[in-house]
């Protein structure tokens, strides 16, 4: 019996060291992204004139109530500096959120004639005569989720005034159908103008035309309102309310209409990186018919015989980089180390690998990728921790959602509550005793969906999704 145990465990680690020195060429499964392959215009020449009667109607009224707060005769000094106009909400933790499909159109002819700011095609333009005017920053990898949940804030890229907004419109468009967007116009200190278009419907702020808002302050969240093949954000510059000069606000030698970049720190033409390192118990479902959710099928939690999904997520990939990878076990020992190289150029691509069976050890992973300087480490559990293994007798969480505090009602005796974020990290936790009240203050807690773990006297366990609001 022995003898037999010992040839099975010999088999096993030849076995083990060939999935070592093999599975890290298995092919990846995935592919790339495209957004917007239609290449649908943003705004309408129709909408466009619109907006810019609107923002001057706006302006006068504004002028009048002695309320502007743009000076012409006591400009204060020269155009703004942006910082990047998005930003991940509270409570999430992707590495990145977004990825962009065009640049400016600096070549006035067309069909198909396209000159970005570094002499690239990374723009559209339009049969109809429209040249991209602005810079389309996309949601990814699961764009529809990331607009459901509010993921990617809007926020102004330089302080200013609001001089018109618009909210209430459908968010959830797949093509070119005239519909209004939803948006925000602000006027810097120097009188130029930056639009936010196509956001979510019910999150344009709640401030008023006139009010001020300062650098960084969330204008909305990032939707498909308007004309749009998915949620993304719009953002368009012009030097004053004459709307005579567009503004590309990034430098380049065939920027032919500003000399300086507008960005306080302007990002690489090809800003390759890592939004996401996940691990899923199936495929993602993440090109579903428009407008419907991704089902993204992720995990950080599964038994030792289970399948596990080790994705990646990348924005502007460029054919030929590296990729490194690494599945690292709780004793720090690799399970596989290997690198994948790109075989093409693309603005957004997934990209991931599966294993049955190779999992000999409990406690916490790691699926550790580096790429384009950064390296993303994704911690995973295999094992006993699993939340699913020991159900409490019903319990009752509530208010959930919740502003302030969470309650919990149950007839069990319990010891402590936990708050972990989505990626796993402890945010609070909290001993009970015999008088105590099973209240979590959670007041402090940044926005955004965490789990509540409540272990009771006996070592059961009961995990909870809970959102703060
Ligand atoms: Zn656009």
């Amino acid at each position: 019996m022995k003898s037999i145990f010992t040839f099975f465990l010999v088999i096993t680690l030849i076995i083990s060291s060939i999935y070592n020195t093999q599975a890290q060429d298995l092919e990846p499964r995935g592919g790339e992204f495209i957004f917007n392959p239609d290449k649908v215009p943003c705004l309408t020449t129709d909408q466009r004139e619109a907006i810019k009667i609107e923002t001057n109607n706006n302006i006068e009224a504004l002028k009048l109530q002695n309320k502007l707060a743009f000076n012409e005769s006591n400009s204060r000094g020269g155009h703004p500096l942006f910082i990047w106009p998005l930003k991940q909400a509270d409570g999430f933790s992707y590495n990145n959120t977004w990825a962009i499909s065009g640049y400016v159109d600096h070549n006035s002819a067309y069909p198909n004639q396209l000159t970005d700011y570094n002499c690239g095609t990374r723009t559209y333009d339009a049969a109809s005569g429209y040249n991209h005017q602005g810079v389309d920053m996309y949601l990814w990898p699961f764009i529809w989720n990331q607009m459901d949940n509010g993921q990617t804030e809007i926020i102004a890229a330089a302080p200013g005034q609001i001089i018109a907004k618009n909210d209430g419109q459908f968010d959830r468009s797949c093509d070119f159908n005239n519909n209004i967007w939803n948006a925000v116009y602000i006027q810097h200190n120097d009188g130029s103008i930056a639009w936010y278009g196509h956001m979510k419907n019910g999150s344009v702020t709640t401030k008023n035309v006139g009010d001020m808002v300062t650098l960084g302050e969330v204008l909305g969240t990032v939707g498909s309102s308007g004309n749009s093949t998915g949620p993304h954000l719009h953002f368009e510059i012009y030097t004053d309310n004459s709307y005579t000069q567009l503004v590309d606000p990034f430098m380049g030698t065939c920027n032919n209409m500003n000399s300086t970049s507008w960005w306080e720190t302007q990002i690489p033409y090809n800003y390759s990186g890592i939004n996401a390192a996940l691990t899923h118990t199936a495929p993602p479902v993440i090109f579903p018919t428009c407008p419907t959710p991704e089902t993204p099928n992720t995990s950080d939690s599964f038994q030792v015989d289970d399948t596990i999904y080790f994705a990646i997520y990348l924005r502007d990939l460029v054919a030929g980089t590296n990729v490194h990878l690494s599945i690292i076990k709780p004793d720090n020992t690799f399970l596989y180390d290997w690198n994948f190289t790109n075989q093409a150029t693309q603005s957004s691509g997934y990209y991931y690998w599966y294993y049955t069976g190779v999992y000999d050890q409990e406690g916490e992973w790691k699926w550790e990728v580096t790429y384009a300087g950064e390296t993303v480490t994704h911690t995973f559990n295999i094992g006993a921790l699993s939340v699913d293994d020991e159900v409490l007798e019903p319990i009752t969480i509530f208010p959930n959602p919740t502003r302030h505090s969470i309650s919990i009602k149950t007839t069990k005796v319990l010891e402590s509550a936990s708050v972990y974020d989505i990626s796993g990290k402890l945010i609070k936790s909290v001993n009970f005793n015999e008088t105590s009240a099973y209240n979590i203050d959670i007041s402090n807690v940044s926005k955004g969906l965490y789990f509540l773990s409540v272990v009771s006297n006996k070592n059961e366990q009961e995990s909870f999704k809970i959102i703060k609001q």
